[in-house]
């Protein structure tokens, strides 16, 4: 049995998200990875049970970036649609016999469009994935957020799922050199295809006019730290100084509903329940009170840093650590100090 998986890039490596999701296909049988940039993380694949990895060039789609357009590689190619298409060819062409991404936006969205072309169910934000008999699966899924485990069946000649972002763990393939966690990646053949899809015009009228690596950052559902501003901030023009925090850590800016209903920041940006979902290594939640809309969305946080005015805030229970203190103060105390941090 084959399993293929849609793989999204975090800048040049496979994203966390991704890597979840690659560990899950490994109880499924056979790895294959579908990639859509200029080259291929190959190590990072091959260590996480890659055994062929499918290179869709973003020329290869008809849009812009790779070569020429003075695009950098990888750039602006995404298409919903057109992804669909070419996994669809993919799955018939390795006889696969579940397709799978990350449960992200970009994952649910091209699965469900893959279920659109192919006429198969399609499961969404699973956590565990088992094949039974013929041509069954047994799923567990979330529903509501996460706050309901379904239990499903799913019948279906390729079964299409998405895996939950903040529930399966993220575990290397590679076997511990003398001790653990696992060692480095042990060098695993991993064959290489540049593959270059049959797709219809109509497959490329919805496309992306920006994104987030070219806007010089990771995405919300990806990135390994996220800022998070609520009603606290005050106002648009409160973001700035979270904004350079973000980019201090290397990280991105994520917004309660409240910021996004008053349009202070535009809805991808929203962390929560109707928003994305994220899996940072480090949330660091100023002027958010921690509704339970907004924990579903980063309750799969590995650490989270409130920084709030009232110590009775509910997201004090979720915290690891808490700043009691206005966030107009902390924030630039703290981008100070790593500004400093920063100069020799
Ligand atoms: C169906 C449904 C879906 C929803 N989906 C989402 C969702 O996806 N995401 C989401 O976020 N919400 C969602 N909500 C809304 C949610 O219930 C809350 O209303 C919202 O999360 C509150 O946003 P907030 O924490 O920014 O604002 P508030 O609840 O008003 O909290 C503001 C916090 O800022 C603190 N504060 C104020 N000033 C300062 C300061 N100077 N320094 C530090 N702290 C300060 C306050 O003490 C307070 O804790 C949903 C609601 C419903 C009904």
């Amino acid at each position: 049995m084959t399993a293929l998986v849609l793989v999204e890039l975090d800048g040049a490596e496979p994203a966390d998200a991704s890597l979840r999701a690659l560990t899950l296909a490994r109880s499924l049988g056979d790895v294959n990875a579908v990639v859509f940039a200029s080259a291929a993380p190959q190590d990072a694949l091959a260590s996480y049970g890659v055994t062929d990895v499918y290179l869709v060039e973003p020329g290869s789609l008809g849009l812009a970036g790779g070569s020429g357009g003075g695009v950098p590689p990888g750039e602006h190619c995404y298409a919903p649609q057109a992804w669909a298409r070419t996994l669809a060819g993919l799955a018939a062409e390795t006889g696969a016999t579940a397709v799978l991404a990350a449960g992200t936006d970009r994952g649910n969205e091209v699965l469900a469009h893959l279920g659109a072309i192919t006429g198969l169910p399609m499961a969404a934000n699973c956590t565990l994935v088992t094949p039974d008999e013929g041509r069954t699966h047994r799923l567990v899924r979330h529903r509501w957020a996460g706050l309901l485990l379904e239990d499903a069946v799913m019948e279906a000649p390729v079964a299409l799922f998405t895996v939950a972002t903040d529930s399966v763990a993220n575990v290397s393939a590679a076997p511990p050199s003398g001790g653990t966690p696992p060692g480095p990646p042990v060098p695993a053949s991993i064959q290489v295809h540049v593959h270059k899809p049959e797709l219809a015009e109509a497959d490329l009228v919805v496309r992306a006019a920006e994104s987030p690596a070219g806007a010089g950052g990771a995405s919300l559902a990806t990135a390994r730290v996220v800022v998070g501003g609520g009603r606290g901030v005050g106002g648009p023009d409160g973001f700035a100084p979270l904004e350079e925090l973000a980019g201090l850590l290397g990280g991105v800016v994520g917004v309660s509903r409240v910021v996004t209903s008053e349009g202070w920041r535009p809805h991808k940006q929203q962390v929560g329940q109707t928003g994305t979902k994220i899996t940072p290594e480090l949330y660091l939640a100023c002027g958010i009170s921690g509704a339970i809309q907004h924990i579903a969305g980063c309750a799969g946080a590995k650490h989270i840093i409130a920084i709030n005015t009232d110590p009775g805030a509910p997201i004090l229970a979720h915290a690891d650590y808490a700043v009691i203190g206005d966030l107009h103060q902390v924030i630039p105390a703290l981008v100070e100090a790593l500004r400093a941090r920063r100069t020799p």
